[in-house]
């Protein structure tokens, strides 16, 4: 018998329906996938169940792995680590199809990381991965509520992303506190080309380092005031962070590239 740890954030999935939902979200047969944290199996087992070409599984906890090992044997690939350290872009030729029941402590940190370090080619067709409900909220929050933040602004620059359902703590073992939701990242063929994303990531830090204040101060510091990109980009100064659209952030950090081309 396990038991969970929670430093880990394992909840395993146990709800058979919801197991089965997931692997028909996209046609894996004959496909490469990766699983981020397997745990226990169970959306391992279902996975294999259609037949992929190949799975890889990346799981940080050696005593699931070693479990993994004797359950699966030679069926799946199996990487004893740390996903934060792998460099998923150099694992596979082929496009994958990457699936993860993800560690609610590291979630957002594991999908910013995938998303900062893309480069002009995607190397996979799409994310399957569960949140939890209120993470899954900001990634897919629209301008003008309350939800928008950093977390979308980069997450929807590359991506389509499309929730599937919200899942309750009654599928999964320990019951987590919270909901979950079960989105779906599909790679954008047009997204506005910044040179850097990493400077998307800092423009958002500092535009929403204050939220609740109005642009003029981290316009000022970002861009000196510039008037010029205030009037293209229809910006006024007495708004909040979340009035701007995804698209002024994006068209924003390039005008910030530029600057210092
Ligand atoms: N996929 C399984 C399921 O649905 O039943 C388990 C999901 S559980 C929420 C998260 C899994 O990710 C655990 O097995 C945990 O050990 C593993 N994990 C946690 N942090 C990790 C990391 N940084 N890298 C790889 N795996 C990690």
């Amino acid at each position: 018998m396990i038991k969970a740890k929670k430093s880990l954030g394992q909840n395993f999935l146990i709800d058979k329906n919801i197991l089965e939902k997931i692997v028909n979200i996209s046609n894996i047969e004959n496909k490469i996938v990766l699983e981020i944290g397997p745990g226990t199996g169970n959306l391992t087992s279902c996975i294999l169940k259609k037949n992929p070409k190949k799975l890889i599984v990346i799981e940080k906890d050696d005593e699931l792995a070693t479990k993994l090992e004797k359950k699966f044997n030679n069926q799946i690939t199996i990487i004893n680590d740390d996903v934060l350290k792998a460099d998923e872009t150099n694992l596979f030729d082929d496009k994958i199809i990457v699936f993860g029941n993800l560690p609610y402590n590291v979630s957002t940190e594991i999908l910013s990381k995938w998303i900062i370090n893309l480069k002009n080619n995607f190397w996979f067709e799409c994310l399957i991965l569960m949140f939890q409900k209120e993470v899954a909220d900001r990634i897919i929050a629209k301008f003008n509520t309350s939800k928008y933040g950093r977390l979308s602004i980069i997450c929807n620059w590359k991506l389509n992303i499309k929730k599937i359902c919200d899942i309750k703590p009654g599928a999964f073992f320990p019951k987590p506190k919270i909901d979950s939701s079960l989105l779906v990242f599909y790679p954008k063929k047009n997204f506005i080309k910044i040179k850097d994303p990493n400077n998307l990531e800092k423009i958002t830090r500092i535009f929403f380092n204050q939220r609740r204040k109005m642009l003029k101060k981290p316009f000022n510091q970002l861009f000196n005031g510039d008037h010029r990109i205030l009037d293209k980009l229809k910006i006024d100064l007495t708004m909040r962070p979340q009035n701007l659209d995804l698209d002024t952030y994006y068209k924003l950090t390039c005008e910030y590239e530029n600057l210092r081309s």
